[in-house]
């Protein structure tokens, strides 16, 4: 993790090195609010405030250390930017799980090689949208 922080030319603290550690633990995308919580548990962590979280969530987020996700629930959501992968999320409640698609990434290039005005995309975000087994 400081490697990743210094390659992306970030002076390494502990706030940012906590942060990372939670997300390079968490199966799934967190909120601000989740990674405030999960820094309290630990007592060597309880002086990183809430503001220096989102803080660092947003600073993150621009330097791709962090993929920010829309959820459509009010909070960002974050993870590692590392691997790209996409997810499914429940409309009612907090249910989020994690896919990959080979069909969906050759897909999307073709749709690439396709446009009149873009020849080349660095990045994308696909979220799906609907409902749980528990809330359908
Ligand atoms: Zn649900
Ligand atoms: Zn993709």
């Amino acid at each position: 993790m400081e490697d990743l922080l210094k390659g992306k030319g970030y002076k390494i603290t502990g706030a940012r090195l906590a942060i990372l550690d939670v997300f390079s633990k968490a199966k799934l995308p967190l909120r601000g609010e989740d990674v405030y919580k999960e820094l309290k548990r630990d007592k060597n962590n309880r002086v990183i405030n809430e503001a220096t979280v989102y803080r660092t969530l947003t600073s993150f987020a621009e330097g791709h250390i962090l993929k920010r996700i829309d959820f459509r629930k009010g909070s960002a959501y974050f993870e590692l930017a590392l691997e790209h992968h996409h997810h499914i999320a429940c409309i009612k409640c907090d249910t989020v799980e994690d896919f990959e698609s080979k069909d969906v990434e050759k897909a999307l290039g073709g749709i690439v090689r396709n446009s009149s005005q873009f020849i080349n995309i660095q990045d994308h975000s696909l979220e799906l949208f609907g409902f749980c087994k528990k809330c359908s």
